[in-house]
């Protein structure tokens, strides 16, 4: 057995795109430092945010929660506080949210679950089924306008200065494609590892997993034995983002390290696209007065287009 390139101990993984092996402790260490040196590259935090972490219950999100709380005991004047959506997806939902809160109680994190039927009057099974007959998106498109329109209402309301997510490299170089293979200039500009806040409209979002390839994040969770949800949604889509990252990860294993190479010509492309969303002057949506650029805001379009009736964010 090799040894790890770090200590004199015995290797229990080799990382392909790096050309190291690593022992179990000093694997986590990796881990942990490259979040870290994320963070500092991108400038997420201050040492005085109020920091929400999204917590789906899975592992990205359950690492990031492990990692966060261990950075953050170096910054006594930061906050964590741990948001969960509920999107009411029938015998799935309910095991993560129970982790999600295990967890915070282990760590003394304060924990806040909104539901969409709370927040909405609906909940994702009662919109998935409205969409049978004649909604023009996927179920995860529904749910992910939803719940981004959802993270950014609870961080506003636990006063959250900055909102973390668990986004990792295979997540956003994903993203990056299909926006790419679809042509979609807008949203390719929207994505990114710090999404500029705006103030009293929009919290700043950040993904300090961003750099850890989906893999090295589910080692990290095993090894801490970080217990987390690993079944499926039963919506999960099986249509183009399954073949991107059918076709991302055979390129991988073929020429390792790609992934990150993608990640980085995206940033460049972003760079040069330039922020218009900056210019865009944020009006209130006429149905709930939450920050838009339109008229109506993208989620209560969505649910008008359903022919569900549309409230004001009962939260609020
Ligand atoms: Fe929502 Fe799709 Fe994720 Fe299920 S798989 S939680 S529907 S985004
Ligand atoms: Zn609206």
């Amino acid at each position: 057995m090799k040894k790890c390139t770090f200590c004199i101990k015995e290797a229990i993984y080799f990382r392909p795109y790096s050309g190291e092996s690593f022992c179990r402790k000093c694997y986590i260490k990796s881990i942990e430092k490259n979040v870290t040196h994320t963070i500092t590259k991108y400038r997420m935090f201050t040492p005085n945010d109020r920091i929400a972490i999204a917590v789906s219950g899975g592992k990205d999100s359950l690492s990031l929660l492990c990692i966060l709380n261990k950075i953050e005991k170096k910054f006594p004047k930061s906050e964590l506080i741990a948001i969960t959506i509920d999107e009411g997806i029938s015998n799935y939902r309910s095991e993560a949210i129970k982790l999600a809160d295990e967890q915070c109680q282990t760590f003394g994190i304060e924990h806040h679950t909104y539901s969409f039927k709370e927040l909405y009057g609906y909940n994702l099974d009662e919109i998935v089924k409205a969409s049978e007959s004649g909604g023009k998106l996927t179920s995860c498109s529904y749910c992910g306008i939803l719940r981004r329109k959802a993270l950014n209402l609870i961080a506003k309301k636990v006063n959250a200065s900055k909102l973390a997510t668990g986004h990792n490299l295979d997540d956003e170089v994903q993203s990056m494609v299909m926006n790419l293979l679809r042509g979609d200039i807008d949203q390719m500009r929207r994505i990114g590892s710090v999404l500029e806040g705006k103030k009293n409209r929009f919290v700043e979002k950040v993904k300090p997993l961003c750099h850890l390839p989906e893999k090295d994040v589910a080692l990290y969770a095993y090894l801490k034995k970080v217990r987390f949800q690993s079944i499926s949604c039963p919506y999960m889509e099986t249509s183009m983002r399954s073949d991107v990252r059918q076709f991302l990860n055979d390129l991988e294993t073929k020429h390792a390290g790609i992934k990150f190479n993608i990640f980085q010509t995206f940033k460049k492309i972003k760079d040069k696209l330039g922020n218009e969303e900056r210019k865009k002057n944020i009006k209130n949506c006429v149905i709930c007065y939450e920050p838009t650029s339109g008229k109506i805001c993208r989620s209560c379009n969505i649910l008008s287009s359903l022919g569900l009736e549309l409230q004001k964010p009962k939260l609020l």
